[in-house]
């Protein structure tokens, strides 16, 4: 982060801003609506239109007033900031210079070099006020970000938001502990109070919300909550808004080796992190310690975010989770997500099931003490069907064998796709009788799962060549052609 984003109370104070144009215009806009007293040097500019009414009505109230004259060290003493949106560059560079040496903090407009702070792309929803900055690197794509959150934010949310200022005080008299407020508030964004104020109708607002007031002062303290949360793949654009929301009301998130660094960046900022990682063959927590750990959290009045890659429900263990709050007596929420073979699938134009190909998708998992897994495999072998293996690479080879014992042919297409949806994937295509070859050679070490059946044939052969170039293994390329 090269700027710290501050929010600048002006209200009262002084601004000095040098130059009278169309950016002269554009800021003083935003000077006047924050509530800045306004010292304007034309610098000779004819005032912009704008500019020229902000003066004469200033005038009246004194909220604007011009000075024509260069800006010296003495206007610097009392001034909160200065703006310098003078055309001219010498001009410029003339006044950023006296202002700096009155330790002024100044905004140069278009001239980043000369600044000490830089205006954001604003979004207004006062009290809520949102600033975008691209650090003076790309100001139009700035902007275009600042389109996107304009047109995901209702328009009342100001409202919302100011609706909410007049309740704070008697919500911190009536529930006593902070964990408790906080869960009142999200309830109150969540329900009924707000959906009402947001369309204007602020009288059922104030109904709403003293029935959940006086509801939640009646109850016993609350015990915490649990989202089994189901992260995707990895490619963190493939949580779901549910996933999203829930990680943003966590206090706590207990999250697995697969959750990278890019998912945990969507947690709540104050959230408190653990890592619970189960890596291949090297658990660094029991399933037992980590089901008495969500309980735990959750019973101290904690919302209790366990986050999981892919989904939850599919070898994830989230049945588990499930069962140990559910015995606690805890609330417990599952949050399903994108599984790694759905990741994969799209990730490579892969279709699972196809008309002509596969009727017929087995999900199963690979891992093994010692021989092959415990699976049906004279079902799995039988043709029409994509059999994806999750946890197989160690088992590759015996998965391979088994199958092509119990008839499935020898040159029945196979992949193995790794760190699918990441910057890091990797597919390798051969027949199932190489599968084994295949997984030694690519030296997998990230997550992989295991792809066989027809539908291999038909990945985008652009996402193959395209991985195979960037694939790091010697054996990757000609893999990819088989
Ligand atoms: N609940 C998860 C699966 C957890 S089991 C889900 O629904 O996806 C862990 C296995 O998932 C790994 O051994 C691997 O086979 C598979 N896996 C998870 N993420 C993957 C990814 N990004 N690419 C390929 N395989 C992945």
């Amino acid at each position: 982060m090269d700027v710290l984003p501050a929010f600048w109370r002006l209200s009262g104070r002084t601004v000095l801003l040098i130059g009278a144009g169309e950016a002269a215009a554009r800021k003083l806009r935003f000077l006047q609506r924050a509530g800045a007293g306004v010292r304007l040097f034309p610098m000779g500019e004819t005032p912009h239109p704008d500019v020229a009414a902000a003066l004469a009505a200033g005038a009246a109230d004194g909220t604007v007033r011009r000075c024509d004259r260069p800006v010296c060290a003495a206007d610097a003493r009392d001034a909160a900031l200065a703006i310098v949106a003078v055309e001219d560059e010498i001009d410029a560079r003339a006044a950023v210079a006296v202002l700096r040496a009155a330790r002024t903090p100044v905004n140069a407009v278009d001239r980043p070099q000369l600044c000490d702070f830089l205006f954001p792309a604003i979004v207004d929803r006062s009290p809520i006020v949102i600033g975008i900055s691209s650090g003076g690197a790309a100001p139009v794509l700035a902007r275009r970000v600042r389109a996107q959150i304009e047109s995901l934010l209702p328009a009342g949310l100001g409202r919302l938001a100011a609706f909410a200022d007049r309740f704070r005080e008697a919500v911190k008299a009536m529930v006593p502990t902070g964990s408790g407020r906080k869960r009142f508030w999200e309830d109150f964004f969540d329900g009924a109070a707000a959906a009402a104020v947001l369309n204007g109708d602020e009288a059922r607002g104030r109904e709403a919300t003293l029935k959940l007031l006086n509801a939640r002062a009646a109850a016993a303290p609350p015990t915490g909550r649990v989202f089994l949360v189901g992260a995707g793949p990895g490619d963190p654009d493939l949580l779901t808004l549910k996933a999203l929301q829930a990680m943003q009301r966590a206090d706590v998130v207990l999250y697995d080796a697969l959750i990278g660094p890019q998912i945990l960046d969507y947690v709540r900022r104050d959230a408190e992190r653990v890592p619970v990682g189960k890596r291949k063959g090297a658990h660094s927590l029991g399933q037992e310690a980590i089901n008495a750990l969500i309980v735990a959290h959750a019973r101290a009045g904690r919302t209790v975010v366990r986050l999981k890659g892919g989904d939850p429900f599919l070898f994830g263990r989230g049945g588990e989770e499930q069962e140990a709050c559910r015995a606690a007596g805890l609330d417990v929420e599952v949050v399903p997500g994108v599984t790694a073979a759905l990741g994969a699938g799209a990730a490579f134009g892969l279709p699972l099931t196809h008309r002509d190909d596969a009727q017929t998708l087995s999900i199963v998992t690979g891992a093994a003490q010692g021989g092959a897994p415990a699976l049906d495999w004279p079902a799995l072998a039988r043709p029409g069907q994509t059999v994806v293996v999750y946890m197989g690479v160690g088992a590759a080879e015996r998965i391979a064998e088994a199958l092509i014992a119990h008839g499935a042919p020898t040159d029945r297409p196979a992949a193995v796709i790794e760190n699918a949806t990441l910057p890091t994937q990797r597919v390798l295509t051969g027949a199932l009788a190489d599968l084994g070859r295949l997984v030694e050679e690519a030296q997998v070490s990230g997550p992989a799962l295991l792809v066989i059946g027809e539908v291999v044939r038909r990945a985008d052969p652009a996402a193959l060549t395209q991985r195979a170039a960037a694939a790091p293994a010697p054996a990757a390329a000609r893999a990819m052609a088989g």
